[in-house]
């Protein structure tokens, strides 16, 4: 069998440490939209779009062949010299970008260096090393982005070259502040005052969020919040670095960029993952005066914005503006929400229900509403041998992450339903408490 002698050879490039996906893990051979097969021809529904990644679907024809084209053209040459469709899309970028003014995008290989890029030029525009993350954020995989990533099974070192100060993340379902009140009242925002008034020499370089926490769990900030945050920020000169990794490109269905649903504007917007639609490619977009605060230093990526990326990532973003998969990932995410909000009624295994458009979470917890990472393992289980593959998240890895490309239909979408309900009378039914 292919996946068991894969399994058996995978030590060579992972750490055993790492855990894969299921008991018996699987490996993708093809995909088509929505669906994928692995080596050994089962079909699947792809609701976790490798990692909130693939935003337009599987081979679609409209990026492969733009893709095809440039690799018979030339692989790569040099950010050093002109590039056009690099070009085409930092300006395609711009025109939408969320802030206002005088901007420039800075193109890189993935999201890990595209938060490090914001890093530097926040920290040597305000000329300080001390950055406010918050609490079960993801910001990378390198040193400095470990470092304000606020989840320790992502931090396998403490150390960091800059001075983090963790800020309460707005977590409605595990507040310390509010949970137990009729409504969320923002005293997690108020809090940033205190923690730069507090643990900080006060002139802190930035302060760093996703609208919605990705592996954090699908965590949504409450209406409301980035505002308050952004007052506080203001107060000191203090620059927001939005990381739009998992929530651009209309991923929340309401907006193209997931900070669009509040009032604010950042300094910069980080991005990556659906940016290439699978390609590696990244970029930091920010007020022009901050990007260029670098200068007249060099600050260049030998793979950032290549050409082979930037032409797969300029038909990728043409692709989701002509299609509305904005629009899509509106309509058909509010019809999975409300499937699942009815869902939740009948299992109590569901202790919350939430994220918006096609970023969508079900937190699994146990009678007291503890996390219940076991009930989390189960259930992806029983989704996948019914043909169904989602993804896990959250600082106790209980909650299930539904984020699929943004092309999927009402019928797959209830085709999916329909799994995790039999998935969950399946889990259900072995506690025998549920
Ligand atoms: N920021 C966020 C919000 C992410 O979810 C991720 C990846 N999970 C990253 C940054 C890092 O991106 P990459 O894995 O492409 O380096």
């Amino acid at each position: 069998m292919k996946h068991e002698d894969l399994r058996a050879r995978h030590g060579a490039v992972m750490p055993g440490w790492m855990p894969l996906y299921y008991e018996k893990p699987i490996g993708i051979e093809r995909g088509e939209g929505f669906r994928v097969w692995d080596y050994e021809g089962n079909e699947y529904l792809d609701f976790f779009g490798g990692i909130v990644t693939a935003i337009s679907g599987h081979a679609v024809p409209e990026i492969t062949e733009a893709v095809k084209g440039q690799v018979d053209k030339v692989l790569h040459t040099s950010t050093l010299y002109l590039i056009e469709n690099q070009i085409k899309l930092a300006e395609k970028l711009i025109e939408r970008a969320p802030i206002s003014g005088d901007k420039k995008i800075f193109f890189v290989g993935s999201g890990t260096e595209a938060n490090e890029a914001a890093l530097l030029f926040a920290t040597r525009y305000r000329n300080s090393s001390e950055v406010i993350a918050l609490r079960s954020s993801y910001h990378g995989r390198s040193f400095a982005t470990m470092g304000i990533t606020g989840q320790s099974q992502w931090s396998p070192t403490s150390r960091s070259g800059l001075d983090v100060s963790y800020a309460p993340n707005p977590y409605r379902l595990r507040c310390p502040f509010c949970k137990d009140e009729p409504r969320c009242n923002l005293q997690c925002a108020d809090d940033l005052r205190a923690i730069v008034g507090e643990e900080t020499t006060g002139h802190v370089a930035a302060y760093i969020a996703e609208p919605i926490q990705g592996v954090g769990g699908f965590i949504e900030a409450p209406p409301g919040y980035f505002e308050r945050v952004k007052e506080i920020l203001d107060e000191t000169g203090i620059l927001f670095i939005c990381d739009e990794v998992q929530t651009g490109f209309g991923r929340t269905g309401s907006h193209f960029w997931g900070i669009e649903a509040f009032d604010v504007e950042p300094d910069l917007v980080v991005m990556a993952k659906g940016l290439g639609n699978g390609l590696a490619i990244g970029a930091v977009m920010g007020r022009a005066e901050v990007v260029e605060s670098v200068s007249p230093n060099l600050h260049l990526s030998t793979f950032g914005g290549n050409p082979i990326s930037s032409t797969g990532a300029l038909a990728n973003l043409n692709y989701i503006l002509d299609n509305d998969l904005q629009g899509n990932a509106y309509t058909v995410g509010t019809y999975l929400k409300d499937r699942l909000l009815k869902m939740a009624e009948g299992h109590p295994v569901i202790g919350d229900v939430r994220g918006k458009g096609l970023m969508l979470a079900l937190e699994l917890v146990g009678p007291g509403r503890e996390p219940d990472p076991a009930a989390a393992n189960r259930f992806l289980e029983a989704c996948r041998r019914r043909g169904l593959l989602v993804g896990k998240g959250g600082l106790k890895a209980n909650t299930i992450r539904i984020s699929p490309p943004l092309t999927i239909t009402r019928e797959a979408a209830e085709e999916a339903a329909g799994i995790m309900d039999e998935a969950l009378a399946e889990i259900g039914a072995r506690e025998g408490v549920r």
